[in-house]
């Protein structure tokens, strides 16, 4: 059974600390961007935020949030996460 766990959730590139509730596998977060939507990620390959391909969307500044660190844990402890803007190329 998914607990709730006290996952640290950190921003890849700078190590920043984001406010998170996770559930298992599950992941809400603050938007590593604006700060202000939880974004919601699920842990589990080709799921919502697990790679760049399939993001997590933030729903107030439109950033693309996916998970560096690996994806295939029955629960979260310490997250990695990127984002791009949706103005971002590559
Ligand atoms: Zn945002």
């Amino acid at each position: 059974m998914a607990t709730i766990t006290d996952a640290t959730v950190r921003v890849w590139a700078t190590g920043q600390t984001l406010r998170s509730d996770c559930y298992g596998n599950n992941a809400a977060i603050e938007c590593p961007n604006c700060l202000a939507y939880p974004v919601l990620l699920v842990a589990w390959k080709n799921q919502r935020g697990t790679s760049l391909k399939n993001p997590a969307i933030c729903r107030t500044c439109g950033c693309r949030v996916h998970i560096v660190s690996d994806v295939r844990q029955a629960e979260l402890h310490v997250v990695d996460v990127a984002y791009k803007m949706p103005t971002d190329t590559q």
